[in-house]
């Protein structure tokens, strides 16, 4: 537990949340923006500030719980029609809390209070800067 920490606080019940799952690994709850109804937030019980600092053993923890999350509030409102699920990495990726944790977004119509913008750079992108990308990303993976 870090004591600065909110969403750490929110895990020992010093600060109150709508819980909608809880186990030994993980805590889901609303988050207090409610960006569209039902947004909720997974995060693991211990405090890790990013997608950077998980070993195998607690992405598997995490991940392996995501999908039944997002069923129950898929499941909870026939009006959802689809759910973008976002995890935010640094103050320059809108990472404002830093204790890791994954947005569940539910959607209800093309202009409902969630966006997101992909822009589309694949015409000026050439086939040698994607084998250089390739590279470089190749080269820095772990146990290659
Ligand atoms: P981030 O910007 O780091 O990806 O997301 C942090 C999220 O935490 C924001 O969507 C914000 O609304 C939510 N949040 C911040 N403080 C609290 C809190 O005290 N309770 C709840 N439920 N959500 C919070
Ligand atoms: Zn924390």
């Amino acid at each position: 537990m870090d004591n600065n920490c909110i969403f750490c606080k929110i895990i020992a019940g010093d600060i109150p949340s709508y819980t909608v799952y809880e186990d030994d690994k993980v805590k889901a709850f609303l988050d207090i923006s409610q960006t569209t109804p039902g947004h909720t937030l997974v995060i693991p019980k211990v405090h890790i500030p990013d997608i950077y600092a998980y070993d195998e053993e607690l992405a598997e923890q995490v991940f392996a719980r995501i999908p039944k999350i997002a069923r129950a509030i898929k499941n909870s409102n026939p009006s959802i029609k689809g759910m973008n699920i976002v995890n935010n990495n640094g103050e320059l990726a809108y990472q404002s809390v830093f204790h890791s944790h994954f947005h569940l977004i539910p959607r209800y119509s093309e202009d409902d209070t969630f966006s997101i913008n992909y822009t589309d750079n694949g015409e000026s992108t050439s086939s040698s800067q994607l084998e250089e990308l390739q590279t470089s990303i190749q080269n820095a993976m772990e146990d290659k």
